[in-house]
């Protein structure tokens, strides 16, 4: 199975090099010593990844043209938008316009749209938020997957069942030998080329320790690795891309200082940004975002939320509902509804149309299950899947019943790649623009 159709280098100036998939090019980082115009590579998260012969490439690309071309179309035909509905709003359709001619909306525009209340209103903000979509980043489909290597943490978050003071929970930690197999079998058996190793803040591995794991799996497979194992100084962020990670997830949860110390005793938002802004300096592709409907928290601060995300140079935007767990202290807060965090989704895709990988979360799709199609039609374009292994998965109980718990690898591959060809995208990640 692959998750990224073959390109081919056009040019290569210093570290980025020109890629072309079926004539539309794209640029991506090269930090491969022998690449030349006319190679064939796999690219990941704007990063060329590996090279591939191009024999095995042109094979590939024969088996994926017509499917390809296929997708396109059935994705420009569920993309289209009509803004003459005599029925809505005439200042919504303004605003739209504005949005699709590329002109940069205003907070109180962007407020507006946050605040849509009417059925008609909020789909068609999802529909132009879906026409963006297609405008910039194509049927292109980012599938990365996450491990989650440990549910040990010494943070204390308000919200989070692995939190370090929640008691009853059974601890696991993977070994450096689990996490490298499963690594393995995620990027060979399955062909995953983008993963996520994740766990709670815990001191139990040394940095020398995740070093090694990610080395060894460099050392074994083509692959971007994205760490996301809570804050940490500088040197450590240095440590592990020397040892080879290129990416790092880490949402700041909330870009009001107020409600971040409320939920999070004893820590700063100022300290979590330090870990993303140094990331970011390193070189690091940036994934961020923030948790929805914690209580108090208002549109402005929503908004301000996509604002930091865009400011912090994230290529991928990830923003999921609070789902209440009931060992926490937000036990007893009302869960958000669908249509609220489709419209923040939407918006991401205003707020940096080119730019932001959307991404449909798996609190999303635990809050609805239609969740994953409606976002991916509603300006997202990104997906991740769960490849803890299954023994583990459940005890990574951040909130309760959590989608995709019960499901192997193999069946949420297969899902997805159903839906994601019943809407037209491809799963492919083609890289920065
Ligand atoms: N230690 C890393 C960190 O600090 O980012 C990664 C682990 S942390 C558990 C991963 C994410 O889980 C957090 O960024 C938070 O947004 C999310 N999370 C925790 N509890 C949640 C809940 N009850 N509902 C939805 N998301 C939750």
């Amino acid at each position: 199975m692959c998750y990224a159709i073959p390109g081919k280098v056009e040019s290569i100036n210093e570290k980025t090099v020109t890629v072309s998939y079926f004539g539309e090019t794209k640029k991506a980082i090269n930090e491969l010593h022998d690449l030349r115009p006319g190679d064939y590579i796999y690219a990941q998260g704007g990063y060329v990844i590996e090279k591939i012969p191009a024999e095995q490439a042109e094979d590939i690309l024969q088996t994926w043209k017509e499917v390809f071309f296929d997708l396109q179309d059935l994705d420009l035909r569920l993309s289209r938008l009509d803004l003459q509905d005599k029925n809505i709003d005439p200042g919504l359709l303004r605003i739209l316009d504005r949005a699709l001619e590329e002109k940069p909306l205003k907070k109180e525009e962007l407020l507006y749209l946050l605040d849509l209340k009417g059925h008609p209103e909020q789909e068609l903000l999802f529909k132009a938020a879906n026409f963006l979509r297609q405008k910039y980043h194509k049927n292109a489909c980012c599938v990365h997957g996450i491990i989650e290597i440990s549910n040990y943490c010494r943070r204390n978050c308000a919200y989070c069942g692995i939190a370090g003071h929640v008691k009853g929970l059974e601890r696991y930690r993977m070994t450096p030998g689990e996490i490298v197999g499963a690594s393995l079998e995620a990027i060979e058996k399955y062909g995953f080329r983008a993963l996520v190793l994740q766990s709670g803040e815990d001191p139990g591995y040394t940095i020398k320790e995740l070093a090694g794991v990610i080395k060894e799996i460099k050392a074994k497979a083509a692959v971007l690795i994205f760490i996301s194992f809570g804050e940490m100084p500088e040197k450590d962020l240095v440590e592990l891309y020397q040892a080879g990670a290129r990416g790092l997830l880490l949402r700041f949860e909330t870009s009001n200082p107020i409600l971040y110390d409320k939920l999070h005793t004893g820590h700063s938002l100022e300290s979590r940004l330090d870990t993303l802004r140094a990331a970011r300096r390193l070189g690091y592709v940036i994934i961020t975002g923030g948790l929805l409907g914690l209580p108090g928290q208002t549109y402005v601060d929503i908004l301000n939320d996509l604002y930091l995300t865009k400011e912090l140079g994230a290529t991928m935007f990830s923003f999921g509902p609070l789902i209440p767990h009931p060992l926490t202290e937000l036990a007893t807060a009302p869960m958000p509804r669908e249509k609220e965090i489709l419209k923040v989704l939407a918006l991401a895709r205003f707020i940096d149309p080119q730019n932001a990988n959307v991404v449909v979360t798996t609190g999303f799709e635990t809050l609805s299950p239609t969740g994953r199609k409606r976002g991916l039609l509603a300006g997202a374009n990104s997906v991740m899947l769960n490849l803890t292994p299954i023994k583990y998965r459940r005890l990574y109980s951040i909130y309760p019943n959590r989608a995709h718990e019960q499901e192997g690898i193999a069946e949420q591959v297969r899902d997805t790649v159903s839906l994601l060809q019943s809407i037209g995208r491809a799963p492919t990640d083609l890289g920065v623009t």
